[in-house]
């Protein structure tokens, strides 16, 4: 028998009389391990709440068909930031500050550092955890992991047969340390961080390609039953770095007009968008390719200062 609850994780009380709660939905079927998944961070940042309500949904019909398949305990939490999902905003409101940079946080400080606290202490003890973002409002990503070199030992195998098209290892001076994923490694609870799609929207052919991912790593980790059949991995992630990543970035201001589709391989030289006015009909600047490359980020918020990033592009040798 599979048991389904939402639970709270932390209630605060606000100023006048409402109340704000941390919650998740909890799936336990067996003494096996335990895996989460974490969405909303950002309150701008929506696909992992999709992605969130397709496990549940996935879980729920295997509670009806196959209620034994579960060994584990799966636990969700859609909405980490939830005042600024419910405002609309990136940020956590009333203090303007961006929750994944208030790791692993403090039980007795400002809210959002309870909020992280109290994250830290309810995924404690996980054999994986999954941190979904989506970018922001003014870049599409493909379905990606971001890496940290000081982790990849662990992390990158488990990434490898995730169903995802890039996994982006960064190296360890780039990394912020104060984020949520960055404090789990730290603690011993493996996270990887998924980037796909763009803020404040739902891209089903990417959530649905990271569920799939999803599923088959809780298979490997025993958490679902090693016979259950589950829809085959169809994507094999590319090893992206320092390396191999380039950025575009606006040779001008303007209004950015891209030429080709998200997602696709460029040859050297090729047009990928150009810079135009509102003004006049000249076009300001063309934005090419510098390689041969997969394109995994391209613009999608159209107005470029001069410097605004407008595409990455991952060098790839023919
Ligand atoms: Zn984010």
């Amino acid at each position: 028998m599979i048991e389904c609850r939402q639970e709270k994780v932390l209630t605060l009380e606000l100023p006048y009389q409402e109340q704000m709660s941390l919650e998740r939905t909890v799936f336990v079927g067996g003494s096996g391990p335990k895996v989460a998944v974490v969405a909303g961070v950002h309150g701008d940042e929506l696909e992992g709440l999709y992605v969130c309500r397709q496990l549940a949904l996935w879980l729920e019909e295997l509670a009806e068909t196959r209620p034994q398949a579960l060994l584990g305990r799966v636990e969700l939490f859609p909405a980490m930031n939830p005042l600024g999902l419910d405002t609309l905003q990136r940020l956590v409101p009333v203090y303007d500050i961006d929750l994944n940079r208030n790791f692993p946080g403090n039980p007795e400080g400002i809210f959002p550092q309870r909020i992280a606290a109290a994250a830290m202490k309810a995924l404690a003890g996980s054999a994986l955890v999954i941190d979904i973002h989506a970018s922001n409002i003014y870049l599409r990503e493909i379905p990606q992991v971001r890496i940290n070199q000081e982790f990849a030992d662990t992390l990158v195998p488990m990434a490898q047969k995730m169903n995802l098209d890039v996994i982006w290892l960064h190296g360890a001076m780039t990394v912020l340390e104060a984020t949520i994923a960055h404090s789990l490694n730290s603690s011993g609870v493996p996270c990887l961080v998924v980037e796909m799609g763009v803020g404040m929207r739902v891209t089903p052919a990417f959530t649905d390609q990271l569920v799939t991912g999803i599923l088959h790593a809780w298979r490997d980790l025993g958490v679902l039953a090693a016979d259950l059949p589950l829809p085959p991995l169809r994507h094999f992630p590319l090893l992206a770095d320092d390396h191999n990543v380039h950025y575009l970035n606006a040779d001008t201001s303007g209004l950015f007009i891209p030429s080709v589709q998200h997602w696709t391989t460029v040859k050297k030289g090729d047009l990928l968008g150009s810079i135009v006015s509102p003004f006049q009909g000249k076009v300001l600047s063309d934005v090419r390719s510098p390689v041969d490359a997969l394109l995994f980020t391209l613009r999608e918020y159209p107005l470029v200062y001069e410097g605004s990033l407008m595409a990455r592009l991952m060098e790839v040798k023919s």
